[in-house]
């Protein structure tokens, strides 16, 4: 079936996308002969990076993956990943797919180097890219592991941020749930919000605000991240009265929300779900509301965003995948 598929140029099945969700959907599905091609992106900057390998491509240290007991850099992680994919023979486009008609079939795929890969079935597997405030310092500090980060689960138990004083950024749950996280390892965690009252439910306002060493800084937001190598502090903004003053922290955790990569997917009938991630209506599978269309990692996850999650959701797609296409 696939030999026969390709030398009509269409693919089996075409995962878009290079982080962990994407490459791990790869592996499986090379290794069950699908010859899969995978779609990595093109680098940009939005306003951080955003890279083939995805988000990992900006994190130093990851302490949290199992297998890798010392630790290992996110960039070395995704490269081990996209080996291991290659290594059973998938193939790989340097390309961002920019308009898909999942209506047509086979599907099409129009790709920003102006090629059009036909397809019978497809794993959508882009991430969601954090949203920064978008200073340049901050931007530096947060690619060159300067103790900006915007994941404290990922990052706030590294011991470069033990009983230092951290700052949040942001008022909604996400935020809360940060600060909350980061209580047990910050001497002081300071809450930065650019208004007067949280956005965030009562229940995680009562659980940080009754925290010992919580502090909030109301109608404040950040002008500037000080720091040369590691952050030494932060340049806030009264946003009432215009005044600036010096916080010194020696970690800043943004948490000002997330954007699913799902630009390209616009008037292409995948519906999403009220956050804007690809919707999955059978919470079990990775299937989407279209046939033979499938979804995996942060793009259809709002509620984990950890490598391991997108990898574990990677390898549901490729094996629904697979039944999908012996089924028809
Ligand atoms: C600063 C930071 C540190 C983190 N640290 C950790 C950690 O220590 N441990 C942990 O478990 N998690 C960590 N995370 C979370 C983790 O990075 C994500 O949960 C994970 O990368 C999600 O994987 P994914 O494959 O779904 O998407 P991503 O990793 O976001 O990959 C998406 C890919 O899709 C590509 N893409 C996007 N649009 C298109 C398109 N139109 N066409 C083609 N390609 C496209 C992108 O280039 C990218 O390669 C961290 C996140 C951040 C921001």
């Amino acid at each position: 079936m696939s030999d026969a598929t390709r030398e009509n140029d269409v693919e089996d099945v075409v995962i878009i996308g290079s982080g962990p969700a994407g490459w791990t959907a790869a592996i499986y599905a090379a290794r069950a002969n699908l010859h899969p091609l995978c779609i990595v992106g093109v680098p940009k900057q939005n306003p951080a990076p955003v890279l083939p390998g995805g988000q990992l491509m900006l994190t130093t240290e990851v302490e949290n993956y199992p297998g890798f007991p010392d630790g290992v850099t996110g960039p070395e992680m995704m490269m081990m990943f996209q080996k291991q994919a290659e290594r059973f023979g998938t193939r790989v486009k340097g390309a961002d797919v920019e308009r898909c008609d999942f209506g047509e079939r086979p599907m099409a795929l129009h790709l920003s180097n102006g090629e059009t890969v036909r397809t019978r079935s497809v794993i959508i597997a882009t991430g969601a890219t954090a949203n920064w405030i978008g200073l340049d310092n901050e931007l530096r500090l947060a690619t060159n592991g300067g103790g900006v980060s915007a994941c404290a689960v990922c990052d706030g138990a590294l011991p470069v941020f033990r009983d230092k004083p951290l700052a949040v950024v942001g008022g909604g749950d996400t935020a809360m749930e940060e600060a909350a996280y980061l209580t047990k390892f910050a001497s002081t965690v300071h809450i930065i919000h650019r208004r007067d009252s949280l956005r965030a439910s009562k229940t995680m306002q009562d659980r940080v605000l009754s925290a010992d060493n919580v502090q909030m800084h109301w109608n404040s937001t950040v002008v500037d991240v000080i720091g040369e190598d590691f952050i030494t502090g932060l340049v806030l903004e009264d946003t009432v009265t215009g005044d600036r003053s010096e916080l010194p922290v020696n970690g800043l955790f943004v948490a000002i929300g997330h954007a699913p990569a799902t630009e390209f997917l616009k008037e292409s009938g995948i519906a999403f779900d009220d956050s804007g991630y690809v919707s999955l209506p059978d919470g079990g599978s990775s299937a989407t509301n279209l046939e033979g269309v499938f979804a995996a990692g942060d793009v259809a996850d709002h509620v984990y965003r950890q490598a391991i999650t997108a990898a574990g959701m990677g390898c549901r797609a490729a094996i629904d995948a697979e039944r999908w296409l012996a089924g028809h």
